[in-house]
């Protein structure tokens, strides 16, 4: 069986005539002789509109009704989906997770996907049936219907096509692909034909919103190959390959940045074991996630300085966990909320000498100071003041020739 899955997302069946839209879009793929699995997310807005009513509830709602709760979205857009291709005389029908059974570990709002029992659907299949699968939402060896965390859906439709050992998996979505950097933010950002799922998972995990990042890491342990596409416009769009060596005449492949960070700069700690994990615990405790951490070497009286950024909205809390912990002494804590991360992400990095040099020269050319760096293989991240950010994507686009 040459089975293909579809997943579709929440802008893609946003309304009624787009829900059209996408059902034409599968019968395409059923006159292609594929035998296609749809995997579909909630019309947009719905979920939050479910987070919205359990917090008027209860500002501490029951993690298993969460889920519950939030998993009817795509009930609702499946069975919309089913039953236009029943009204086009198609043979479909929307599966709830649980009827198939989508089996989930893990705990409630983010589990994840360990099994999927394929024979109802293959049976479906056989028979000329195209099976649309609820995303975001599965079930417990409790019998409890779980979800996927936010974007979830991507990771169930990811699933699918391994399970069903799928020749194909096409998330259709509202951009065109994978951009070099986010278009809403430069103009001519460009779309990328070709990524690596390393590339794919540094690009969504900081900040490129195509993906959820789960998702591409269960691509890549599975190795299935990815079509992100635009369900508005029938263009190519970027494949996501298991291909190491994807042959490309550019050493980025992209750039991303974050809008709202914050940084905060501990002076004066004591410079002996222990120190730095005083300071971190407290925050680990209150799921407050830290991103870039720098320690200067100390100088003189054996002290040093603690870098490390945050989310802006974790500011509050962080500086009053500080200041309430006594097992850290500081001479000082300097904040300052108005800085970004700008990165350049690309494989070729780490073949080619100068990458460094290139993006730190491109910055200082343009006068744009660099508070804090940190890199990895195949990524280089500088915190700058969120004002340059416009004019570093723009430079740093123009420097690793992007723009063509
Ligand atoms: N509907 C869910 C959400 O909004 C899952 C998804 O969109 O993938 O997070
Ligand atoms: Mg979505």
């Amino acid at each position: 069986m040459k089975i293909v899955v579809l997943k579709f997302g929440g802008t893609s069946v946003g309304t009624i005539d787009r829900i059209k839209k996408v059902a034409n879009i599968i019968t395409s793929y059923v006159k292609k002789r594929f035998k296609v699995i749809v995997v579909s997310s909630a019309m947009s807005g719905t979920t939050n509109d479910l987070i919205k009513k359990s917090k008027h509830i209860s500002n501490n709602f029951n993690s298993s009704e969460y889920d519950v709760l939030v998993s009817v979205g795509e009930q609702i857009s499946c069975s919309l989906i089913a039953g236009r291709l029943n009204h086009m005389g198609y043979k479909a029908r929307s599966w709830m997770s649980w009827q198939i059974p989508i089996l989930t570990e893990g705990k409630h709002t983010s589990s994840r996907i360990s099994k999927i029992n394929k024979k109802k659907i293959l049976d479906y299949l056989k028979n000329g049936g195209i099976p649309v699968i609820t995303g975001f939402q599965g079930i417990n060896n409790l019998s409890r219907i779980t979800t996927l965390g936010r974007g979830g859906s991507d990771a169930s439709a990811i699933m699918c096509a391994k399970f069903f050992n799928a020749k194909k998996c096409v998330i259709f979505t509202d951009v065109e692909g994978v951009y070099t950097t986010d278009p809403n933010n430069f103009k001519n950002a460009k779309k990328i034909k070709v990524i690596s799922y390393e590339e794919m998972l540094e690009m969504a995990s900081l900040g490129a919103k195509v993906m959820q990042p789960h998702s591409i890491q269960d691509a890549r342990l599975s190795r299935i190959e990815i079509d992100v596409k635009s369900s508005f416009v029938n263009r190519k769009g970027t494949l996501i390959t298991k291909k190491k060596n994807v042959f490309r005449n550019r050493t980025i492949t992209g750039l991303t940045s974050t809008k709202n960070d914050a940084k905060l700069t501990l002076v004066g700690v004591k410079d002996k074991p222990g120190v730095a994990a005083s300071v971190f615990k407290p925050l680990y405790q209150s799921y407050i996630n830290v991103d870039m951490v720098v320690q200067t070497s100390s100088s003189k009286n054996r002290e040093t300085d603690i870098t490390f950024t945050i989310k802006a909205d974790d500011l509050l809390k962080t500086t009053k966990l500080i200041k309430k912990n006594k097992k850290i002494k500081y001479r000082d804590l300097i904040v300052n909320k108005n800085v970004s991360k700008v990165s350049i992400i690309g494989v070729g990095m780490v073949t080619t000498p100068g990458v460094t040099y290139r993006m730190f020269k491109a910055l200082a050319n343009k006068g744009i100071n660099i508070l804090v760096i940190s890199t990895s293989e195949i990524k280089i991240s500088v915190l700058i003041n969120k004002k340059n950010i416009k004019k570093a994507l723009s430079v740093l686009h123009k420097e690793f020739r992007l723009n063509s």
